[in-house]
């Protein structure tokens, strides 16, 4: 098979690149069917206040039960999702889905913590994504302040979808907003004030640099910017007790991460909910 390409024109195709191909599109197709499969599954990860030794959150975080290739990370998939205009409809699988578990756990007597949700750049293109947000926490009559959404700088840079609008709406209706992976992207400090976001996440890129001496001049500012604009701050990746005390003296005391337990489905959470001292239990 020979395809032409601008500069050496006929190259023989690359057999590889053939095959990733047919991978790429093999997903896509599974893509579009796995919601209605059911093969999408929440899993919850805790974030904890380390000096309080309680659960302050939960973070949804989306898994693929793929029938053939198992679980397959998002990281994968939630891209391609974007660029065939399928992440619309995974969105409000998850936020349905997360709306419906909040409301379980208050109807077994676990008062769950708040519950985040991560939402793509795509999602805020529709006009009525405060709407449709509002609307499913009506349905499963879970209070606004028990979700927080979670979206990136990226989504920030340029405004022409009324996002920073769209983010007051959803502050004004009572949510939480969470700039995920903060300190990563293009973040101007005036896009603090223009957008009124309730809670910053250290990248665990900053986190995992937190090792020996408990001098970190990135974590520092961050932790300063929190407190200027009296936001919440959690530190994500946290994997050993050395970052955690690290982040403790650095003024940051709610964190998530590997130390205190990995993403797990719904009944593992359950149980984190009903007895939080599991996730201290580890030998520090
Ligand atoms: P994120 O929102 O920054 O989520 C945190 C990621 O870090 C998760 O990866 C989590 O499993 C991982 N993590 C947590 N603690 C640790 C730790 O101590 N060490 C290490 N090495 N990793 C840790 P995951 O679940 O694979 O998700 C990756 C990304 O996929 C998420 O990053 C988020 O951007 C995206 N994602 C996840 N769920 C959804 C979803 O429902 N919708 C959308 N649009 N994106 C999602
Ligand atoms: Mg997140
Ligand atoms: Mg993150
Ligand atoms: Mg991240």
């Amino acid at each position: 098979q020979v395809k032409r390409s601008g500069k050496n024109a006929f190259r023989f195709f690359d057999p590889e690149l053939n095959s990733r191909h047919r991978d790429r599109i093999a997903l896509e197709n599974d893509l579009r069917s796995a919601i209605a499969r059911n093969e999408l599954e929440l899993h919850y990860q805790p974030q904890v206040s380390f000096s309080k030794r309680s659960i302050v959150g939960l973070e949804a975080l989306l898994r693929w039960n793929h029938p053939s290739l198992g679980a397959v990370p998002p990281g994968t998939f939630v891209q391609v999702a974007e660029e065939v205009g399928l992440i619309g409809e995974i969105s409000a699988w998850v936020l349905e889905r997360a709306c419906n578990q909040i409301s379980e756990w208050q109807r077994n007597g676990v008062e769950p913590p708040r519950m985040s949700i991560n939402l793509s750049a795509h999602d805020f293109l529709r006009t009525d994504i405060v709407d449709a947000i509002t609307a499913c926490l009506d349905r499963h009559e879970v209070a606004p302040a028990a979700l927080e959404i979670e979206i990136t700088e990226s989504i920030m840079m340029n405004d022409t979808a009324g996002v920073a609008s769209k983010v007051r709406g959803l502050r004004s209706a009572g949510l939480s907003v969470a700039i995920d992976d903060f300190g990563t992207g293009y973040s101007a400090l005036a896009y603090l004030q223009k957008f009124p976001v309730s809670t910053l996440k250290i990248d665990r890129s900053f986190v995992r640099d937190l090792e020996g001496p408990m001098t970190n001049p990135i974590i520092s500012a961050i932790t300063g910017i929190a407190r200027g604009f009296e936001l919440d701050l959690v530190a994500e990746g946290v994997e050993n007790i050395e970052q955690a005390d690290a982040l403790r003296t650095l003024g940051c005391d709610v964190m998530q991460g590997y130390l205190f337990a990995r993403p797990a489905p719904a009944a593992a959470a359950e149980a984190w909910l009903r007895s939080p001292e599991l996730l201290f239990a580890q030998p520090h």
